[in-house]
């Protein structure tokens, strides 16, 4: 008797089984959801993945998209051993894992010589970062490497603690929560080496720093230099070993966390910036602006005898203006007033109690988002490719894209940053509508085959309601901005109301005939997005969008003689009467980029799915898998896969498989792969109906009939 697809559970288990045959079917279900007979019902996809699930096989495919189950523990299935069982290996042949598509996202960007990209989405704790981690970790171990290569390759790796450290966080849903989006792009030479790479860096969720929801934490890096960071170096830095003496770092009311272990991490992420290639001087400089965020938070302010607002904490100044590398009174000043142009001429005048708090909580955001960037940029340096070192391979380089990014969001309250995230979430969906169909179509036409094209949601209504111009949700925004007298949010919801009220994804409380929908509050609007409803908050949409920083705060900065922050404000900036763009627009613009960047390539897929929402291992939540199902938009997916060919192989696979079943074909086929493949289908009983003979490949229109082939293999 001859086993089909081996497949490995988790504790290094492996499960000879033959999933053909009903008992084991019914035990870890079907490895490729083309293959299951019932491929409408959500039920028997959910069925399916919790099947396998409680198999520990976290991984199932839609034909060549991967969709992960989040075990939350370790399966041990990422040893080198897993690596190497993967390497050369068809999809079909082995059971589903993430190194899997790596391997097969690697071999076409070798054997076609095109770019390629693999996009993993998921919602908040899904697996997102783990699987870009484990995708990374397979071509450190996998590539060959020269002396010159192990540097970047080393360097690869070790960008992501950093990144980490500086870019998430503990939240409700994830201990270790990505709260910026991430694009990277690893370089290989002519020989398949990593040679260099690219980070691309989205909208980081800045307002963490000065304020965390209860149970979540600030930024990882400041609990890591509290708890790891040696005595002396606190001391220089002015600060205490304790977290809860810190009001940024206390507003969640959640100092430890006991996934976390901050000291280590704390020493990981030292040797990483060293590996990187940080100058002590650099990881100095890093420092002083990570520790003057903690005093900026301590700053407190009160009234003076003449009523004017003041600095009431005068060792958190004279910390921040050494810190900071600005002067003391200058930044002293900077903090209470602001800057006035009435009439040409300019004018000082006292900020408020609240004013002053709002520009010292201003300038920790920036402070902390732009030497967050300024990070991303260093990190690029140490990675691009240096042509002198590689001229060997100039010109005939290829690369591979990670996208790690925020997957769509719905709270209790949904804010400015949700709405981004979620807007950002419209666009991949749109890409993945235009890639998936657009290389489905592709592939038929390449192999001369006719199909009928399958319906679908398309969502570029949703996308044009937010980005058209002029008359688009963020052109409102922006003009609501810009607009003099006294714009606020609310007259930002009424503008919205005039402009797209009527239109059928939007909505806020007034219905059209008077009356009031009282789901929808009255500060608030609601989007139909393509994966559901989302009301959200219109309060804080305004100051967020202009992401405003009183000039005179900006002035001092400009002239701090920290490396980093001289390289993150420029004095053109305080200099121009160019408006800033507003955030939004930002961020339209860099995912436009994005799209592009992705478009260009060739697209893989991890579809993570989060099984519970209480990070525990073995719990499938129905209800909670049966949302993502929907969101991620699987069941279209698969409808689309199976509208056409369930499956497809390429004529020697195909052969060099099934050879053994038809007298014609066995042991060895001697002409042409397609005659060869004729005479083998013919043979089986294939009715012409079934199946369909390309250029290159065999196309299969029932799961079925490949089924009752493999059936025939075990005989
Ligand atoms: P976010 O959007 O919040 O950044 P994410 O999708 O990136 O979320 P991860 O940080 O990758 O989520 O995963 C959350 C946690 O789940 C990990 O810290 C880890 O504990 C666990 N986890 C994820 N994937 C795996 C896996 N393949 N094996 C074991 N544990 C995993
Ligand atoms: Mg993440």
């Amino acid at each position: 008797m001859r086993y089909r697809g081996r497949e490995v559970g988790g504790e290094g288990r492996v499960h000879r089984v033959m999933e053909s045959t009903l008992t084991a079917r019914d035990r870890v279900g079907v490895q490729d959801f083309v293959l299951l007979e019932n491929y409408t019902s959500e039920a028997a996809f959910i069925e399916n993945l919790r099947r396998r699930f409680g198999e520990k096989l976290i991984y199932t495919y839609i034909g060549s998209v991967l969709v992960s189950v989040n075990p939350y523990k370790d399966l041990e299935i990422y040893s080198k051993a897993h690596m190497e069982r993967y390497r050369g290996v068809s999809f079909y042949e082995i059971s589903p894992h993430i190194y899997a598509v790596s391997d097969n996202t690697y071999r076409a960007m070798r054997t076609e010589r095109r770019d390629q990209c693999i996009l993993i989405s998921g919602e908040s704790g899904a697996g997102k970062t783990e699987a870009s981690k484990k995708i990374l970790q397979y071509y450190a171990t996998t590539c060959p490497v020269t002396d010159h290569m192990s540097t970047i390759r080393d360097r690869l790796l070790q960008s992501n603690p950093v990144l980490e450290a500086f870019g998430n966080a503990k939240t409700l849903r994830n201990d270790n929560s990505s709260r910026f989006g991430k694009y990277m792009d690893v370089q290989f030479d002519f020989r398949g080496a990593p040679i260099g790479g690219h980070i691309l860096n989205y909208l980081l969720e800045k307002s963490r720093v000065v304020h965390q929801n209860h149970g979540e934490r600030n930024f990882h890096i400041f609990y890591q230099l509290l708890e790891g960071g040696e005595q002396d170096q606190l001391s220089k830095l002015g600060l205490e070993r304790n977290a809860q003496k810190y009001h940024y770092l206390v507003k969640g009311c959640c100092p430890r966390v006991s996934s976390i272990n901050d000291k280590s991490d704390w020493k990981t992420v030292r040797k990483a910036l060293t590996v990187i290639g940080f100058h002590e001087e650099e990881v100095e400089d890093l420092l002083n602006i990570i520790a003057s965020v903690l005093h900026l938070g301590n700053t407190q302010f009160g009234e003076g005898e003449d009523g004017e607002t003041q600095i009431t904490t005068e060792p958190q100044l004279t910390y921040l203006s050494k810190l900071l590398g600005v002067d003391g009174p200058a930044l002293r000043e900077a903090l209470t007033h602001k800057k006035l142009t009435a009439k040409g001429e300019e004018m000082i005048g006292p900020l408020s109690f609240e004013q002053a708090v709002a520009a010292r909580d201003a300038l920790a955001k920036a402070v902390y988002g732009r030497a967050f960037t300024w990070l991303v940029a260093k990190i690029n340096q140490s990675l691009a490719f240096k042509d002198e070192v590689y001229n060997s391979s100039k010109g005939s380089s290829s690369v591979i894209g990670l996208l790690d990014i925020y997957g769509f969001e719905v709270f209790q309250h949904n804010s400015f940053e949700q709405f981004c995230i979620n807007y950002c979430n419209e666009k991949l969906q749109q890409l993945f509508i235009k890639l998936t169909l657009k290389s489905e179509q592709e592939e038929y036409e390449a192999e001369g085959i006719t199909w009928e094209p399958v319906k679908y949601f398309d969502n570029k209504i949703i996308c044009d309601l937010v980005e058209e111009k002029h008359k688009g949700f963020i052109s409102i925004l922006d003009e609501e901005c810009l607009r003099p007298g006294e714009p606020s949010d609310i007259s930002f919801l009424e503008k919205l109301e005039d402009t797209l009220g009527g239109h059928a994804h939007f909505v806020t409380h007034k219905l059209a005939n008077g009356k009031t929908r009282k789901a929808v509050g009255r500060e608030e609007f609601r989007l139909i997005h393509y994966a559901g409803e989302v009301n959200y908050t219109v309060n804080g949409f305004l100051d967020k969008n202009t992401d405003l920083l009183y000039r005179n705060l900006k002035e001092v900065i400009c002239q701090s003689d920290n490396q980093i922050l001289s390289q993150c404000f420029h004095r053109e900036e305080v200099t121009t009467q160019k408006r800033p763009e507003t955030a939004a627009t930002q961020f339209k613009n860099s995912l436009a980029k994005l799209i592009e960047i992705l478009m260009s390539k060739e697209p893989s897929y991890v579809r993570c799915i989060k099984p519970n929402d209480a990070k525990q291992s073995g719990r499938f939540d129905e209800a909670l898998v049966r949302h993502q199902v929907k969101y991620l938009g699987l069941m279209e997916n698969l409808r689309v896969r199976r509208a056409g060919f369930a499956y497809r192989r390429r004529y020697e696979a195909f052969l060099q498989r099934y050879k053994s079943l038809c007298p014609g074909t066995w042991p060895n086929w001697q002409g042409r792969l397609a005659d060869g493949v004729a005479t083998l289908v013919q043979h089986l009983g294939y009715k012409p109906e079934e199946y369909k003979l390309g250029k290159t490949k065999i196309f299969i229109r029932f799961p079925k009939t490949l089924f009752t082939t493999e059936d025939a293999l075990e005989a």
